[in-house]
């Protein structure tokens, strides 16, 4: 099973992973918890860049074809393998990132966007994608002081907030797909709401 976890900055996406994935191995599950943009070794220098404060004249298009770069070698070298391993895989961000970020964040053609995941996927879709939702300024609060200055040190609350907004649509468009979690309490609450939410595609 294909498991991804997104959200805003801050939502608590690499906690709530890391939770999940020593339950899961307690009980017996081979995991491979990852993550986009850097999960693999030429993933981590397309990191780099992408969040790099020197390279902030990156262009728009530039920035979603990095995305893009990753995540290809991301599905080919790592996803996929282990899917085929039969092993259970949990992935902070993949394609709805990009949707968010890029399409409703920066205002990028949606087609296009939709188009390029298509493309750097290689058409693989989760099982499941797990929103933690939780308003921009909770979310922001808490990365402040843990994040070292990036590229979107600078982004405007209205920037996150339109991130949000193209979440919850993107969940609201494909309910079947989507498990929308209220992320705004304690870790152990949204650990349990998490654990609720992938119960079934997990056959806990
Ligand atoms: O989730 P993580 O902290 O690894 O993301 C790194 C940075 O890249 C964050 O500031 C995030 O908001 C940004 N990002 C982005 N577009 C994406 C994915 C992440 O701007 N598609
Ligand atoms: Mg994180």
């Amino acid at each position: 099973k294909f498991i991804v976890f997104e959200g805003i900055d801050g939502a608590g996406k690499t906690t709530q992973m890391d939770l999940l994935a020593r339950l899961l191995r307690e009980r017996g599950m081979q995991v491979l918890c990852t993550r986009e943009p850097g999960g693999t070794g030429i993933g981590a220098r397309l990191r780099e860049i992408l969040l790099d404060p020197a390279c902030r004249n990156l262009d728009h298009r530039t920035e979603a074809f990095l995305y893009a770069a990753d995540r290809a070698q991301h599905v080919h070298e790592k996803i996929l393998p282990a899917l085929h391993r039969g092993e259970t895989v949990l992935c902070d961000r993949y394609c709805y990132s990009t949707l968010a970020y890029q399409g409703w964040g920066r205002g990028m053609d949606m087609e296009f966007i939709a188009g390029l995941n298509e493309l750097a996927s290689g058409g693989l879709a989760p099982d499941m994608v797990v929103l933690l939702d939780i308003e921009v300024e909770g979310g922001l609060a808490r990365v402040l002081g843990r994040h070292l200055p990036d590229r979107l040190e600078g982004e405007k609350l209205a920037f996150f907030r339109q991130v949000r907004r193209g979440y919850l649509e993107q969940a609201a468009k494909q309910p079947e797909l989507f498990r929308v979690v209220r992320a705004d309490v304690s870790v152990q609450e949204v650990h349990r709401r998490v654990l609720a939410a992938v119960a079934e595609v997990l056959g806990l």
